[in-house]
Parts: structure tokens; C-alpha cells; sequence
């Protein structure tokens, strides 16, 4: 049997790929090995957001008295990881209904391995392709040291969620996003923390100066060991402890759980790529282009998480439909990758990233004025009693266009998405300065940092 069309993996890529590609052909094939209902609903994105809702209200009602309310916290929480389960499974229903309304012969559960270039092999059955999309993702990075050591007392984001109730103690490997978040909501619903950082930072913060805002606040919350990895684990006393050095010390800490948030792996290393072409034997070196996904100049596309700079849903689903566009006008393909780059970490308050990151832009060797706002006194922040970090832009010197910016403020994932919706029509300072910014508003702190690069620019 040949399709026009063969997409491996229905996660967010897979599943926007195909509901893209049906509206171009009938004869197509989806397949799967797992469960269809994404990494996003089920291990993601939203059970971890359902969490941190708890999480985040928790958090503010033992804090009323930063508002002049004076009151005792009766709390039970036995009904936070129930409600995190019973959310994440209507998020996984709707998509297992989107899924299941898909013909029959259109998808195949199980696991694909490329037999030459236009042919898998899934259950022991060949079929054979003009194009594919593939679309595998992630997991977590596994570490089979650790799990022997302590068994199920080793978490992953795949299992954490499945915890009856909340422990008292974990200790959290690993400081990038996922881990931030993740260990910031456990905190603020009473989990001692303890975070182990191989690096200097919390998140993905790139700017110095946003990194030490990020540092100062969250550190003394998470108990962060930064330049500190765990040596060893054991289970002793119905608890695991994690031994380690810092300097030359040799210390140990006794927790309930241990979180691996190391990052995750490329599913791409199942796939038997190099029955393609051997020289594809090395996933980290695939002659991927980064705008059309395209791999070399074959009729194959590898979209979404599995081979990206951009880890985000939306940048998932956007691929796969850009890739069902090039598919169809293959050999003519398109850049299409073209929304300005978004990222948004939960923790709160909120990190996020828009458009060029301040490393990005010293990497490149763009000549730009940084301008900066505080957040630690500005109005709305201070009304709302969260007043934290701070937010810098970054600005081109020559052209006064604006680049990116990089945030660490209470509901920074607005001013993301504000930024990043007008980061494309390339607006200068003036342009910006000339909207309308409401008194009192958090936005009005963008409007600080603007006249901050505004005024640095006047003066240099
Ligand atoms: C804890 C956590 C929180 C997150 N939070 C956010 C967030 O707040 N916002 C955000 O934008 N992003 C978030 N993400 C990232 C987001 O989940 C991913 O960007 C998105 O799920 C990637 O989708 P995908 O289609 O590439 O992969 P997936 O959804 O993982 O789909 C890949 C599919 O391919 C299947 N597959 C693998 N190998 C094969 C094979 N050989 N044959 C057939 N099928 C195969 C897999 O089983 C899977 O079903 C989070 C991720 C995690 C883990």
C-alpha cells in the first residue's frame, strides 16, 4: 500500500499535521505508538498548569496579610493531585475524541522504523509513502543508575502527576524551566524543596541581569544548590537520600522523592534513520533545515519537539501544518516558521522570553541598548503586593527597532504575548512610546523600559 502521506506520531505536530493534510488527500496514514492524546494534555502542559493553579492560589491565601487581611489558613490539600488528575483527563478526552473521529484506516497503533526512504515498518506490516512527517517528540531523559538505586522513588514528569497525595520532601534534579516550574508549585504547597543545578541559573533566563532578579527571588524559596549535581542515591529509612559534594564537603539529604527534570531526549533515535541514508546514524547532525523542517532536500519533514530550538506547543502545531503545506508543493518548499519566538515559564512570578533573546543578539553580534524596568517599586505591581523583578527590551541602535525582551514580573505572560504580537510590524521606540499605556497597569513598566533604552540612546 503507498500514501501520499505517511505522519509518525500523534502528538500536538502529528495531530495538526493531519487535520491539515486530510483537507488535501484521502490517502493518508497517521501512526502511533502510545497513547493519541499528546505529551501536551497528559504529561505537559496542562496537568503541570493545573498544579500550579493550585499552587499559585495557595500561595497567595497564606499571603493575604501583604494586603491587610489578617487570616488563618485552614488548608486541606489531599484534593490538589485528585484535581490535577481529574482536569488533565478532560483535557485527554477531548483530544482522544478529536482523534477517535478520524477514520479507522487512516491510523495504526505501534512503533515506526524506517526500512529505505519511503518505507516503514510498523507491527511487522511495510507501508510505503511519497512524503512523511515525522513527529515523534520527546521523553524524559531516563537514568537507569538512579532507578535501580531507588526504584518508583524516582519521578519523572510522566509520573508525578500519578502521585496519591503530595509528599513532604523532594529534591528536584536539574533548574531549567520545566523543573522550575514544577518545583515552585510543589513549594508553595508546603513540599520542602530542594533543587540540584549542574549550572549558575534558575530557568532559561539569558540576560545577567534578569538571571540575578530570577536568582535573588527564587533561591531562597527552592533552595537551590547551584553548581552541585547528586552523586549517588539510596533508600534508607523509608526515604531516599541523595548524597553529595559541595567544595570538598561530602553531604547527604533525606527526601520522599526524587524529581529527574534533567531535560528530555529525541524519540528520532527509534526510527532507525539511517535505513534512510547512514550518514543519518547520528541524530544530533541531521541536515535539518531550521525554517522549513525540511530533512536534506527529501520529501521528509521532522516537526515539533523532536528535533527543535522551540520545545513550545504552539511552535508544535504550527510545524506540523507548515509541513503538510510543503508536502503538497514538494519539491517546492517554503520557509514558514515564522512566528516571533515566545516563551513563557509558570512560576511566579512569571519568566518569559520574546523574540531575541539578549544571548541571541550577543551571539549575533547586533549592536543593541538594553532599557530596563524595575518592577520592585512599579505601581500596579506594588497595589497588587507583588511587587518582584523586572523586565529589560532590547532595541537595534542603528534602526531603533525593537528585538526582544526578557521578562520577570507577576503575570509577565501577558506582556509577553503583547510584545510578542507586535514584535513582526518591527516597531520602533517612537512607535511604542505612541500607544496608550492605562494608569495604573502593569504595562506601564514596558513603557518604563522603553524610555529607558530611549533615553540611553539620546545620551550615547
Ligand atoms: C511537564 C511539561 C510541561 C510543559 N509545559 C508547556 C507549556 O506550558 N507550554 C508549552 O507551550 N509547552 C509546554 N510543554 C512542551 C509541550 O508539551 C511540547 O512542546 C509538545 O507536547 C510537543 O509536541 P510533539 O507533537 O512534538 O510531541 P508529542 O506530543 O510528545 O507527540 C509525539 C508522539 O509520537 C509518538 N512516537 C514516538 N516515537 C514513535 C514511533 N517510532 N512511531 C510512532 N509514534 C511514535 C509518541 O508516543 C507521541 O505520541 C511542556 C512539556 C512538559 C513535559
Amino acid at each position: 500500500m503507498s500514501y501520499d502521506l505517511i505522519i509518525i506520531g500523534a502528538g500536538t505536530a502529528g495531530i495538526s499535521a493531519y487535520t491539515a493534510a486530510k483537507r488535501q488527500t484521502d490517502n493518508l496514514l497517521i501512526i502511533n505508538d502510545g497513547p493519541w492524546d499528546t505529551t501536551c494534555a497528559r504529561v505537559g502542559c496542562m496537568p503541570s498548569k493545573v498544579l500550579i493553579a493550585s499552587a499559585n492560589q495557595y500561595h497567595d491565601a497564606k499571603n493575604l496579610s501583604k494586603v491587610g487581611i489578617q487570616a488563618e489558613l485552614q488548608a486541606d490539600l489531599s484534593g490538589v493531585l485528585p484535581r490535577v488528575r481529574e482536569y488533565r483527563d478532560r483535557f485527554t478526552s477531548g483530544m482522544q475524541k478529536t482523534v477517535d473521529g478520524w477514520k479507522a484506516e487512516h491510523k495504526i497503533n505501534g512503533k515506526a522504523r524506517f526500512i529505505n526512504h519511503n518505507t516503514v515498518e510498523v507491527n511487522g506490516q511495510q507501508y510505503q509513502a511519497k512524503a512523511f512527517i515525522i513527529a515523534v517528540g520527546t521523553t524524559p531523559r531516563p537514568n537507569d543508575e538512579w532507578q535501580q538505586a531507588i526504584g518508583d522513588r524516582l519521578l519523572t514528569t510522566d509520573t508525578i502527576f500519578e502521585l496519591e497525595q503530595l509528599p513532604s520532601s523532594i529534591a528536584v534534579i536539574g533548574s531549567g524551566a520545566i523543573s522550575t516550574e514544577l518545583a515552585l508549585a510543589l513549594n508553595q504547597l508546603g513540599v520542602e524543596t530542594t533543587v540540584f543545578s549542574r549550572g549558575k541559573n534558575i530557568a532559561n533566563a539569558t540576560s545577567p541581569k534578569i538571571q540575578e532578579l530570577i536568582n535573588t527571588a527564587l533561591q531562597p524559596q527552592l533552595n537551590v544548590l547551584f553548581e552541585t549535581t547528586p552523586e549517588s542515591f539510596e533508600l534508607k529509612d523509608n526515604q531516599v537520600q541523595v548524597h553529595f559534594n559541595q567544595g570538598d564537603e561530602k553531604k547527604s539529604i533525606a527526601v520522599d522523592y526524587v524529581l529527574n527534570a534533567t531535560g528530555r531526549v529525541s524519540l528520532l533515535d527509534g526510527l532507525a534513520l539511517d535505513q534512510i541514508d547512514p550518514s543519518y546514524d547520528d541524530i544530533k547532525s541531521l541536515p535539518i533545515n531550521e525554517y522549513t523542517k525540511q530533512l536534506a532536500d527529501r520529501p521528509i519533514f521532522i516537526v515539533g519537539d523532536a528535533h527543535t530550538t522551540t520545545p513550545v506547543q504552539h511552535e508544535a502545531s504550527n510545524e506540523g501544518k507548515i509541513a503538510v503545506k510543503n508536502v503538497f508543493s514538494y519539491p517546492e518548499v517554503k520557509q514558514g516558521k515564522d512566528l516571533a519566538p515566545l516563551s513563557i515559564v509558570f512560576s511566579s512570578p512569571e519568566i518569559a522570553l520574546v523574540g531575541q533573546s539578549y544571548q541571541q543578539l550577543k551571539d549575533n553580534n547586533i549592536d543593541f541598548e538594553v532599557g530596563f524596568a524595575s518592577y520592585e517599586s512599579q505601581g500596579r505591581a506594588t497595589v497588587l503586593g507583588k511587587n518582584v523583578g523586572g523586565i529589560e527590551v532590547y532595541v537595534d541602535k542603528a534602526s531603533q527597532v525593537f528585538l526582544g525582551a526578557e521578562i520577570f514580573v507577576t503575570d509577565g505572560e501577558h506582556l509577553a504575548h503583547l510584545l510578542a504580537w507586535i514584535l513582526n510590524q518591527k516597531p520602533t521606540i517612537s512607535d511604542i512610546l505612541s500607544q496608550p499605556f492605562y494608569h495604573p497597569t502593569l504595562e506601564e513598566g514596558v513603557r518604563t523600559a522603553f524610555r529607558d533604552v530611549k533615553y540611553k540612546l539620546k545620551s550615547s
